[in-house]
C-alpha cells in the first residue's frame, strides 16, 4: 500500500513546526515541505534587532540544520514556490510545472510586506525586511554615519529605528498617523515610545506621508514627503504593514476574509486543506470577530495544532495571544486583545521606564501591555485564561506580585468570543 503524502505549501517558521510536528506525533507517510525561499525554516525576529548589528550568519537563526529534515524523512524543497492547489484533485502543482499528488495540505505561505507605490521606489537604497536576504542587504549599510530614514512606525520601523540608532546612524522615522505603533500599543504607551525614540536621538516625524524618493546616479539621496520637504538619506528602510499570502487558498474557492479563514482546529472550509500562522484569520476567544495575529507565538504553536488535526487529533489552538518587541534597552511583551472600551489600570512607573498596562473589561484582565516589567506577564496571562475577577487597586499597588492572584475561582468563557 503507498504511504499517504502531506504537502506543506510555505517553509518558515509555522511550515517548519509543522513538519516536525507531525513526525513527532508519529506520521509515517511522506512530509512535503515546500518553500519559495533558499533558507530551510528560521527565525524572523532577530532580524530587525540583534542580526543588523554584527555578523550573523544565517544558519545561526535556523530552526534545524539543514540535515535534520532528511534525517527526520522531511522531503524539504527549497527555492519553490507552489503555482496552485487542487484539493479536489488531491494535487499540488509547482513552478516547474511538475505536480505533487497531496491527501492533505498544510497552508503555512504567511505574510508578504505592503510596497509603497511612489516614484523612486525602485532606486538602490529603498530596502523592505522580511527575510534573511532583506536583513543582510541592509546591515552592511547600516554603519555611522550613515543617515537612514525609516518609513512607517510600526513594528518594523520602531524596532529597525532603535537598532540602527544603537549602530550610530543618524535616524529619522517618518509614520502618517500621529503617533508610532498607535494602534498596537494605544496612545499612552505609543506616547511613551515615540519619547524614547527622540531621547534617543531618532528625528521622529508623525503625521507625514512619502510622496516621492530622489536619486543620483541610481542610488536614493533625499526622500520627499506630503508637505514638500526633502530629508536628505543614505538608506531607506520600509515597514507599513503586510498582506496575507492567501492566494492559492482563493483560487481553490477556500474562504478567506483577509486571511484564510480557519476554525480553532486550523481546518478551512475544505476537508482537506488546512492552515496556520500569519496566513489565517481564526476565532479567538479573547476577541469579538475573527483576528489575523501576526507574530511568533501563534505561527509557531497553530502549526502543532494544524498537525495534529491532520492526524485526526482535535485539540483546539486556544492560547492567550502574547508577542514581544525589544526596542533599546526595553522589553515589551503584550497579552490578550484589549477594547477600544476597557478600563486600564497603570502598575509601576512610567517615567522609570517599568510599568505594566493593564486592560479591564467586566472585573476581569483582558490584555497586558508591560514594558520592562516580565515578571508581571506570566502570572497576567493566567489570569487572563481564567477570567479571574481582579481588584483594580490590588492590580495597581506594585507590592501586591500578581502571582499572588492567580489562584481565584474564574469564570469561563466559551472559545468563540465573550461577545460584548
Ligand atoms: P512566514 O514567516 O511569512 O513564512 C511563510 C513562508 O511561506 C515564506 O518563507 C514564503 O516565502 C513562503 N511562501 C509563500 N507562498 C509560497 C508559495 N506559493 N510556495 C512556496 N512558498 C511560499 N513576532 C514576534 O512575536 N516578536 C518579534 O519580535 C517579531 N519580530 C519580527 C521581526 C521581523 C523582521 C519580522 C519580519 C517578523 C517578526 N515577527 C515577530 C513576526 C514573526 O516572525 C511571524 O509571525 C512569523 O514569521 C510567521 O511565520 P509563518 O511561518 O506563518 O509565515
Ligand atoms: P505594522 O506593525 O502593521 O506597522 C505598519 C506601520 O506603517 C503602521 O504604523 C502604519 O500606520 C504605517 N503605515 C501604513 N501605511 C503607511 C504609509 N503609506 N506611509 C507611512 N506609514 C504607513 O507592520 P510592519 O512594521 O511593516 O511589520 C510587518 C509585520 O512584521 C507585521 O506583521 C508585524 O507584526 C511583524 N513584526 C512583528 C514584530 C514584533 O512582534 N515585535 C517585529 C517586527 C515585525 P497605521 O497603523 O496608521 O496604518
Amino acid at each position: 500500500m503507498t504511504r499517504p503524502t502531506y504537502v506543506i505549501v510555505g517553509a518558515n517558521l509555522a511550515g517548519g513546526r509543522a513538519a516536525v510536528a507531525l513526525r513527532d506525533e508519529g506520521f509515517d507517510g511522506n512530509i512535503v515541505l515546500i518553500g519559495a525561499e533558499a533558507y530551510p525554516p528560521y527565525e524572523r525576529p532577530p532580524l530587525s534587532k540583534g542580526f543588523l548589528t554584527g555578523t550573523t550568519a544565517p544558519e545561526s537563526i535556523y530552526l534545524h540544520p539543514l540535515d535534520f529534515y532528511a534525517e527526520h524523512q522531511i522531503d524539504l524543497r527549497l527555492g519553490v514556490t507552489v503555482r496552485r492547489i487542487q484539493p479536489q484533485w488531491g494535487s499540488v502543482e509547482l513552478d516547474d510545472g511538475s505536480t505533487l499528488a497531496a491527501e492533505q495540505v498544510l497552508l503555512t505561505t504567511g505574510a508578504r510586506l505592503r510596497r509603497l507605490d511612489v516614484s523612486g521606489a525602485e532606486l538602490d537604497g529603498v530596502h523592505y525586511l522580511r527575510d534573511i536576504d532583506d536583513a543582510v542587504a541592509i546591515r552592511d549599510h547600516l554603519r555611522s554615519p550613515a543617515r537612514v530614514t525609516v518609513v512607517g512606525g510600526g513594528f518594523i520601523g520602531a524596532e529597525v529605528a532603535a537598532t540602527a540608532c544603537e549602530n550610530g546612524c543618524e535616524v529619522t522615522m517618518l509614520e502618517t498617523a500621529e503617533l508610532p505603533l498607535r494602534r498596537a500599543l494605544g496612545p499612552e504607551i505609543a506616547r511613551f515610545y515615540a519619547d524614547v525614540h527622540r531621547r534617543h536621538g531618532v528625528d521622529l516625524r508623525t503625521g507625514t506621508r512619502v510622496v516621492a524618493f530622489e536619486g543620483d546616479q541610481g542610488r536614493v539621496r533625499k526622500v520627499i514627503t506630503h508637505e514638500g520637504t526633502a530629508i536628505d538619506t543614505d538608506l531607506v528602510i520600509i515597514g507599513i504593514g503586510t498582506e496575507p499570502a492567501s492566494e492559492l487558498a482563493q483560487s481553490a474557492e477556500i474562504a478567506t476574509a483577509d486571511g484564510i479563514l480557519v476554525d480553532a482546529y486550523c481546518r478551512t472550509s475544505h476537508p482537506h486543506v488546512y492552515a496556520a500562522g500569519d496566513v489565517v484569520r481564526h476565532l479567538s476567544r479573547w476577541a469579538a470577530t475573527p483576528v489575523r495575529l501576526e507574530h511568533w507565538q501563534g505561527a509557531q504553536n497553530q502549526a502543532l495544532t494544524a498537525a495534529r488535526s491532520m492526524l485526526g487529533h482535535l485539540d483546539p489552538y486556544d492560547e492567550v495571544p502574547w508577542y514581544w518587541s525589544d526596542q533599546f534597552d526595553l522589553n515589551l511583551q503584550i497579552a490578550g486583545i484589549p477594547r477600544p472600551d476597557d478600563s486600564q489600570v497603570l502598575r509601576g512607573d512610567m517615567d522609570e521606564g517599568s510599568f505594566s498596562i493593564l486592560y479591564l473589561r467586566n472585573g476581569h484582565i483582558s490584555c497586558i501591555v508591560a514594558v520592562n516589567r516580565p515578571r508581571d506577564v506570566r502570572p497576567a496571562m493566567k489570569l487572563i485564561e481564567a477570567s479571574t475577577p481582579v481588584d483594580a487597586c490590588e492590580l495597581a499597588d506594585v507590592s501586591v506580585e500578581l502571582r499572588r492572584l492567580v489562584s481565584k475561582p474564574s469564570v469561563s468563557v466559551p472559545l468563540g468570543g465573550t461577545g460584548a
